[in-house]
């Protein structure tokens, strides 16, 4: 039923109106920028050097300290780094606050010591309490040294706090002896803490505990914007302490984050499994964006994720966790907030990493991620409000990308290793006239019929020119290009391979084949390509898009009987993706949806000249008005479809569409939202219908040793495409 509006017709170019050429359209591109990932990973890729945290995470997972242990040295690690003993020293800390040690706190506090509660206590008081490591007066020495000795701290004298209460639950408190310096920043906090408290209301319904804000003395909090800890004096209370005197940006980008922490805390995240922890700042990043998306913070992280694509999604080394929101922002992008919602919901007690390898589709939404994250025009889905596009500077760099330049004829290999759910950049740069044919030879990577198959893909982008090109290889055993061709005269071709299994890692060899000599004959191409993106609400409450296309590369060779160039071999690629996502708004109960169709698919085939066989060669341009019988030229209508399968071949294409829906408590009173009304549904489709496009009528000169033309057509309303071809004879 959502393939039906798919069906389109194909208008003709009226006479006079120029197609856009693709030329025209890439010219608006800065030439090189996209090649800038490849001068940064000039720098050494082996970029990450451990910090004390991760040393510290490194020696708990192997069992060699106790949980206790391993809280103390943690926040003596954000506190007080220099008194760390040496086996825990590591590299500058860059950790914005650490949630995670006080949710692993509150989580396993039952099982400490008295001796390590007696030590961790102050960290956990707010600071409004004299006993709290975070009160001004309070004797910070004493307090980190019985982090590691038994030394009572000194008892501070009492203090002026001011509050805020904007509603019963809500208060932000900053010192009156800080007012010149916290009055604003508090006023900011007081702000953002409304905005968030209600989207995130809406979002996970849920009503949450309390939330306490305190302004808090910055050379208490070292390098830390701020943290949330449950209060040890009060249930259902989250203390949240966010450093003092900060700008505007940073105050409230770190209300919201905090305060995404306290609503995780609310829902019974368990923090003390390490997949959570990922989750939760990879969600609580994703939140700074979702309540305020003019700060921009979150892109802040970009590079934690950017450089290590070849990570694990799910490693926590290097803030990866932080700038792992990306992957949170791409599925409310194309699904709608309430993904985070469901994720959050599904993990909470359990496993990220299973709540991830549960939802529908995954390894065909992660390859989706993985062809996101380039970014690079005119390739660039995501979006950013109020002012898009503006999601710039964002692209796999340094470790997460490889370069091989390729000048000479020869066989060359890029041995790829992929960790779970990863992904890797390799640009093959072909800056000489030379090699003139390459052959891509995709075997080895993506045997088509292996154990792999589901969860390996293989995606490239190339240019020629100043246009970029994207296909998916993923079935794709071949692909060619002829250099002799000025529109296959690649520069760059960038292939990426990802593996999408959650448990598995995997690699294998990029290879390609390079020759001095094109084979001759009729070589050519046809691009189809149509793209639309409407934002329907300017509140983001309905988002509809749509982008497809499909690329034939074939030999071709003319048939006197018949008048025809016939196809000796093709080759081809095709991808088409849809979503429209229809959300109420934050403050009702409209039940969100979502539903769409991914289609993919590749293949190559070799056809019979035997007419008689069951391969026997179709047609691409038949002739239609003969001047000359036997010999090429004339008028000819040209098949502008992907050839059909022979007789017995599999279909090529298959995708699938899908149905979200959330219904949700409309009081926001329960503790949950009930997630038992998600329905989350996919089928598979394989109809390849939605890829054709009405044939073109085409002149050929019998001297010509070219074919060449442009159109633009209509899929169906309002959505329009540009379909290219070219064809030459190579001798
Ligand atoms: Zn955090």
């Amino acid at each position: 039923m959502i393939l039906a509006g798919l069906l389109y017709r194909c208008t003709s170019r009226k006479p006079g109106e120029s197609a856009k050429s693709a030329e025209e359209i890439a010219q608006v591109q800065d030439q090189d920028k996209e090649l800038r990932p490849i001068s940064d990973s000039d720098k050494p890729a082996a970029d990450y050097m451990p910090t004390s945290i991760d040393k510290i995470d490194e020696a708990y997972s192997a069992g060699k300290i106790s949980p206790d242990q391993f809280a103390r040295l943690e926040i003596a690690a954000v506190y007080s780094p220099d008194k760390l003993p040496a086996d825990y020293r590591g590299a500058e800390e860059k950790i914005a606050s650490p949630d995670y040690i006080y949710g692993f706190i509150h989580t396993t506090w039952p099982t400490f010591s008295q001796e390590a509660k007696d030590a961790l206590l102050p960290f956990l008081l707010p600071p409004d309490d004299p006993q709290s490591y975070f009160y001004t007066e309070a004797d910070s020495r004493s307090i980190l040294e019985k982090l590691s000795s038994a030394a009572a701290a000194k008892a501070a004298p009492a203090d002026t706090w001011i509050h805020i209460t904007p509603w019963d639950g809500l208060r932000i408190s900053y010192r009156k002896a800080d007012e010149t310096r916290d009055f604003q920043p508090a006023a900011w906090a007081a702000d953002t803490a409304q905005i968030a408290i209600s989207k995130y209301r809406a979002l996970l319904g849920l009503a949450g505990g309390k939330v306490h804000i305190y302004l808090t003395d910055p050379a208490k909090v070292g390098a830390n914007y701020g943290d949330a800890v449950m209060s040890t004096k009060e249930a259902n209370l989250c203390d949240i302490r966010i450093k003092g005197g900060m700008d505007e940006r940073l105050t409230r980008s770190t209300a919201a984050h905090e305060i995404f922490h306290a609503f995780q805390f609310f829902m019974g995240l368990d923090y003390s499994i390490p997949e959570v922890a990922w989750l939760s700042e990879a969600t609580a990043t994703w939140s700074e964006d979702f309540v305020h998306k003019k700060h921009q913070t979150e892109h802040d992280y970009d590079p934690a994720f950017m450089d290590h694509t070849v990570w694990d999604l799910l490693d926590r080394r290097n803030l990866h966790h932080y700038g792992s929101y990306l992957w949170f922002y791409f599925l409310t992008q194309k699904f709608g907030p309430e993904q985070v919602a469901w994720t959050l919901a599904r993990s909470k007690g359990g496993d990220a990493r299973k709540t991830l390898s549960e939802m529908q589709d995954f390894p065909e939404n992660f390859k989706h991620f993985v062809y996101w994250n380039w970014n690079w025009p005119p390739f660039e889905v995501y979006k950013d409000e109020p002012n898009p596009p503006n999601f710039e500077e964002v692209h796999p760099a340094r470790g997460s990308t490889k370069e091989l330049v390729v000048k000479a004829p020869g066989t060359y290999g890029e041995r790829v290793e992929l960790a779970t759910a990863s992904s890797k950049y390799v640009y093959i740069r072909f800056p000489d006239r030379s090699p003139r044919r390459i052959e891509f030879d995709n075997s080895e990577f993506m045997p088509i019929k292996s154990l792999n198959q589901a969860t390996r893909a293989l995606q490239a982008f190339y240019k020629v020119g100043s246009t970029w090109y994207y296909e998916d290889w993923s079935s794709l055993e071949k692909r060619t290009f002829c250099r002799d061709i000025e529109e296959e005269n690649v520069s760059v071709v960038v292939v990426v391979p990802s593996n999408s299994s959650l448990y598995l890692k995997t690699g294998g060899t990029i290879k390609l084949k390079a020759d001095n000599k094109c084979h001759p004959g009729w070589r050519g191409a046809i691009h189809v390509r149509w793209r639309m993106d409407q934002n329907q609400n300017p509140q983001g409450t309905w988002r509809v898009s749509e982008q497809g296309g499909y690329t034939i590369t074939e030999e071709l060779e003319f048939n006197p009987a018949n008048d025809s160039l016939d196809i000796k071999s093709t080759a081809f690629t095709a991808v088409y993706s849809s979503s429209e996502i229809i959300q109420g708004k934050a403050t009702d109960c409209t039940p969100y949806e979502a539903h769409g169709a991914n289609i993919r698919g590749a293949a190559s085939y070799e056809y019979s000249a035997d007419n008689t066989s069951d391969h026997r060669r179709p047609s691409r341009f038949y002739g239609t008005d003969v001047r000359e019988p036997g010999k090429l030229g004339g008028t000819y209508s040209l098949q502008l479809s992907l050839p059909d399968p022979p007789v017995g071949a599999p279909p090529p294409l298959r995708g699938s569409s899908w149905t979200k829906k959330l219904v949700r408590n409309c009081t926001f009173l329960s503790d949950l939202p009930d997630f038992s009304a998600n329905i989350d549904a996919v089928y598979p489709i394989s109809d390849p219908t939605i890829y054709s496009v009405n044939p073109e009528d085409v002149v050929i000169d019998p001297k010509a040793k070219r074919i060449k033309g442009s159109a633009q057509f209509e899929i169906h309303s309002g959505v329009f495409g540009t379909v290219e071809w070219f064809f030459q004879k190579i001798e």
